[in-house]
């Protein structure tokens, strides 16, 4: 398996390998030490989330700007407007975020001395705005939503960039910006960690299959990016012939992106609503550079027909003090399943759902997670 497959596949959330490690079976026995633990050994015992209806406290869906060719990284001259596209993240914008910011600062002309305008506020506007700021630039974000009414807010969020592109569609060069960037980003959000102001959390994750998993490729941005892995181990968690795993970090975008923006505004930003139809409106603003952070949004402003929705749907569980561990596997009966431990709930997740505008939750996507995770739960207590 290429290096794509495994950042595009949804299952693919751990693949590549080095063979020949072994560590102790995660199973159930006694609860981790305490629910406070800030986190578990890979190998340390498993407690099973509670996955029923009345545990669902909420739902809710989004669409990944998900772009064939993946993330557009580009200056380009825009009518009289000097404009950085910084777009189309995928299933990872929020990992990418402080890595692909970094990038577009360095492109976006005069940004040290002059007013910049950033469109868009989701993860990937807020972090390119704060570079801004700090490179010296007065910066104004306009945008038709803020949080917490962003795409950014409803991500998962673990950090690990996957679902970035089409495989034949990638170009060589995109690879090596995502590489790059990726590493910048984990290297920024590390300093986050534990941090309630801002949501970031240490959290162990396995990554489950049926099939033995690529031992060839490194993971997105360098294996060093997921500290203390392991791969291609066979007898896994929740009968899963073999896993990967590693610890990394979970991001709770409400509490995150609301830290974001306060840090911009205590620096002097400005955040002014506005929507824009077509590339022309960008002629309204007065600053001359602009850096376009839309999202999705930027497929229809700029024309760029190679943007599509990727829908994802996530249902949350009563949160659970002795859950640190996140799990992406795909099952038989239930499809693929992921599930990720917040502070403030368990989070259910399994869906991307390339083309589908759809921003409704489906009834019988809810039951198909809660029954899917409550069977992988019951493999715990075997
Ligand atoms: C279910 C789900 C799970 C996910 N899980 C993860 C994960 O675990 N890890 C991860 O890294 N990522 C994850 N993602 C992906 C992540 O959410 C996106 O990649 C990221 O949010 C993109 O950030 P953004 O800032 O580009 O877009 P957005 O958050 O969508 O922000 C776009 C901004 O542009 C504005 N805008 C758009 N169009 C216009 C317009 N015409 N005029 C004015 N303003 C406009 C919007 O109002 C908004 O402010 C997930 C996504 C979903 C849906």
């Amino acid at each position: 398996m290429k290096r794509r497959d495994f950042l595009t596949s949804g299952a693919g959330l751990g693949v590549a390998a080095m063979a020949g490690c072994t560590i102790p079976l995660p199973s159930v026995v006694p609860p981790p030490t305490t629910g406070e633990a800030l986190v578990q050994p890979i190998g340390a015992p498993m407690r099973p989330i509670k996955s029923s209806m009345d545990r669902v406290t909420r739902t809710i869906v989004g669409l990944r700007p998900f772009r064939k060719p993946g993330p557009r990284l580009e200056a380009v001259k825009v009518g009289s407007k000097d404009v950085v596209h910084n777009y189309g993240h995928g299933g990872g914008g929020v990992s990418l975020s402080w890595g692909v910011a970094e990038l577009a600062v360095a492109l976006t002309k005069d940004s040290s001395s002059d007013r910049v305008a950033v469109l868009g506020s989701g993860a990937i506007g807020l972090s390119t705005a704060i570079l801004l700021q700090r490179a010296g630039a007065q910066v104004t974000i306009y945008a038709k939503d803020f949080p917490p009414y962003t795409t950014s807010n409803v991500a998962g969020a673990m950090w690990h960039p996957v679902t970035l592109y089409e495989n034949d569609q990638v170009s060589a060069e995109t690879l090596s910006m995502l590489d790059l960037a990726s590493r910048i980003a984990f290297n920024r959000f590390i300093r986050f960690a534990n941090d309630p102001k801002y949501g970031v959390y240490w959290i162990r994750q396995y990554s489950l299959s049926a099939m033995p998993m690529s031992t060839i490729l490194p993971y997105v941005g360098g294996d060093a990016l997921y500290p203390g892995l392991v791969r291609n181990q066979s007898g896994g968690p929740f009968a899963f012939q073999y896993y990967d795993a590693y610890y990394t970090l979970m991001i709770d975008p409400d509490i995150y992106l609301r830290a974001l923006v306060n840090d911009f505004l205590a620096a002097g930003g400005r955040m002014k609503e506005m929507t824009f139809e077509s590339e022309g409106d960008l002629e309204k603003l007065p600053e001359s550079s602009i850096v376009n952070c839309m999202g999705l949004g930027a497929g229809k402003v700029f024309g760029d027909e190679t943007i599509l929705p990727a829908r994802g749907q996530l249902s949350f569980l009563l949160p659970q003090s002795d859950i640190d561990y996140g799990y992406a596997g795909s099952t038989d009966d239930y499809g693929l399943l992921y599930s990720f431990p917040r502070k403030t709930g368990i989070l259910l997740g399994g869906s991307v759902d390339k083309g589908d505008w759809n921003l409704e939750p489906r009834a019988d996507e809810i039951r198909r997670m809660v029954d899917g995770h409550a069977y992988l739960a019951s493999k715990l207590k075997a």
